[in-house]
């Protein structure tokens, strides 16, 4: 409106001072003067802050370059952004540049390259540079953008870019994963604005490994016996996770100091039986014969009725066990029913003695016979 107010304006100063036969050259010389690039820089919007509404060190006494609207893409209703509102990371965002010519300005054709108009107020042949580059394409995701603008135009241009909203990151630690026994450790930071989050590789912790202990509750757990290995299993004491365990050695048997069952005499051997303390297995030893080392003989006779007597036979040995010098005394006994003044040979125990008796009660000779 402003820029047809102001040519309506020239027109009739033009014609006023037509009708006052003034000369027109200073007026055609002012509305001459062209405009074939203009220029502004604009930063990509960061996730977080405010969209920004003026444009840097674009401002001179030919145009005025503005923003003149920020919009979120791909929102249905599209809205304009107010200057309260922020950035989203990731979102995608048009700006649009109004270029406007000062009074007196116009711009001129340099470039014939076609832009598509998205205004009415954008006029055909308009070349859109950014960075040194002509793009048809109006999409940027970094990186501060200087848009140069070629055009035809002869009133004010209007120019769409779409940005998508980058995020600076302020990361924290969001998460710390202690070490297991086969798992390493690790710190996660998590941006607090755009939520990415990444694991930092200086925070590993290597695994601790297991830590293997004794495990007699396993169902695995084997007791040794006096003859027969047992298993040990091992689990670990953190995790419980299961270990190789061990053979336990087969204990041996814990003998008795042994019975002797069967005494051994001079006459016959003895026997000794050991037994295991722990599995009751038993076995026995032979005790060899012991050793005569005196013998003797005693009797003597009791009067029973008429002419009948008992005679009783005492052969004591004095014996030792092989190799020792201790000695005992073995006796055998027995009893003979005899008459008045017999004599004979009579078996006490594993001798043969010859004993001669006199009357009822006297004994007249006794010998060992060998
Ligand atoms: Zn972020
Ligand atoms: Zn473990
Ligand atoms: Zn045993």
């Amino acid at each position: 409106m402003k820029r047809k107010s102001t040519k309506l304006m020239a027109l009739i100063i033009s014609v006023l001072m037509l009708t006052a036969l003034l000369p027109t050259v200073a007026f055609a010389a002012v509305d001459d003067i062209q405009i074939t690039n203009v220029s502004a820089t604009i930063a990509v919007p960061v996730a977080g802050e405010n969209p920004a509404f003026t444009v840097t060190s674009d401002v001179n006494s030919e145009y005025i370059v503005r923003v003149w609207r920020w919009r979120q893409n791909y929102i249905t209703p599209s809205v304009d952004l107010p200057p309260s509102s922020t950035f989203t990371a990731g979102a995608s965002y048009s700006v649009w540049l109004e270029f406007v010519p000062q009074s007196g300005y116009k711009f001129f054709d340099i470039n014939s390259l076609d832009v598509s108009p998205m205004y009415n107020q954008v006029r055909e042949n308009v070349n859109v540079i950014v960075n040194g580059q002509s793009l048809d394409l109006y999409s940027f995701t970094a990186g501060g953008q200087t848009v140069t603008v070629q055009t035809t135009n002869n009133g004010i241009i209007i120019c769409k870019i779409a940005f998508t909203a980058i995020c600076e990151h302020d990361y924290s630690i969001d998460e710390t994963i202690p070490p297991t026994c086969t798992e390493q450790g690790y710190t996660t930071y998590t941006c607090s604005i755009c939520g990415n989050s990444y694991v930092d590789e200086d925070s590993y912790v290597p695994a601790l490994g297991h830590e293997y202990i004794d495990d007699p509750d396993s169902a695995d757990y084997i007791v040794p016996t006096c003859t027969e290995p047992g298993f040990m299993p091992a689990k670990c004491s953190v995790c419980g996770e299961p270990g190789e365990g061990y053979e336990l050695a087969a204990i041996g048997h814990n003998w008795n100091r042994g019975v002797v069952t069967v005494k051994p005499t001079a006459h016959a051997e003895g026997e000794k039986l050991f037994t295991c303390k722990n599995c009751g297995e038993t076995y026995s030893i032979v005790l060899p014969k012991l050793t005569v080392n005196g013998l003797s003989a005693d009797a003597f006779v009791e009067k029973l009725n008429g002419n009948k007597n008992s005679l009783t036979i005492t052969i004591t040995e004095l014996v030792s066990k092989a190799g020792s010098d201790k000695q005992t005394e073995a006796t055998y006994t027995e009893t003979f029913s005899i008459n008045n003044n017999a004599a004979g040979i009579y078996e006490v125990g594993p001798y043969s003695v010859y004993v001669d008796t006199k009357g009822n009660t006297q004994i007249r000779e006794i010998y060992i016979v060998e």
